[in-house]
């Protein structure tokens, strides 16, 4: 079974992945992180692909969706796979669904004000990474591995806006697109949404 994992921003895709990465052994796969680590090559592609991103513009769906495909042949990984933040427009829906096939879509739904506030207080570890939030801990280093904490540079009201309006622009019609295949489920992430996780893969075992 393939899942795609798809929710605005800070509404938790990160701690849903592992937490099915984990006690579902699906194979994880962030678009996000695929891009830069594609990024980080040395080719004129590469290049290209880094210099878009680091002027935080949007790649063309064709050529991400080309990017996912190359990633998926070479590790031989088209079944039981978690599409983390993928697919992002309806361009690459069909795309996609040419190479695989999506079972379930689960949507992460957190409201403005919810994901306002865990962004603006998200301060994550310089060494580990480590993602830990100033309403609940009070340390001013990582508890992990000591490690210097810090705000992410593109976590801003203003990054936060642009994001909204790009997910409400190409991935929403996404989300509408599975809702007619009956393939959506909606989870509240605006509170503790593990439990209602566990009864969803309960549901679709
Ligand atoms: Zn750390």
């Amino acid at each position: 079974m393939n899942l795609v994992l798809l929710g605005p921003p800070a509404s938790g895709k990160g701690t849903c992945s592992n937490y099915l990465k984990e006690k579902y052994h699906f194979k994880h796969i962030s678009m996000g992180d695929l891009l830069r680590d594609f990024a980080n090559a040395d080719t004129p592609l590469a290049k290209m692909v880094n210099e878009t991103i680091s002027n935080g513009k949007i790649l063309d769906e064709e050529l991400t969706t080309k990017i996912l495909y190359e990633y998926l042949k070479k590790n031989n990984l088209f079944d039981n796979i978690l599409l983390d933040g993928y697919p992002r427009g309806l361009i690459s829906v069909e795309l996609v669904q040419k190479f695989l096939k999506i079972d379930k879509v689960i949507i992460l739904q957190a409201d403005y004000e919810t994901i306002k506030s865990r962004i603006l207080n998200r301060i994550s570890c310089s060494k580990c990474g480590k993602v830990f939030s100033l309403t609940t801990y009070h340390k001013n280093y990582c508890d992990e591995c000591g490690g210097e904490l810090k705000r992410r540079s593109d976590d801003s009201i203003e990054t936060l806006n642009t994001r909204m309006a790009e997910y409400e622009r190409l991935t929403v019609p996404v989300i509408n697109y599975f809702s007619k295949l009956g393939l959506v489920y909606k989870l509240d992430a605006n509170e503790d949404y593990i439990k209602q996780l566990d009864k969803l893969m309960e549901m679709v075992k």
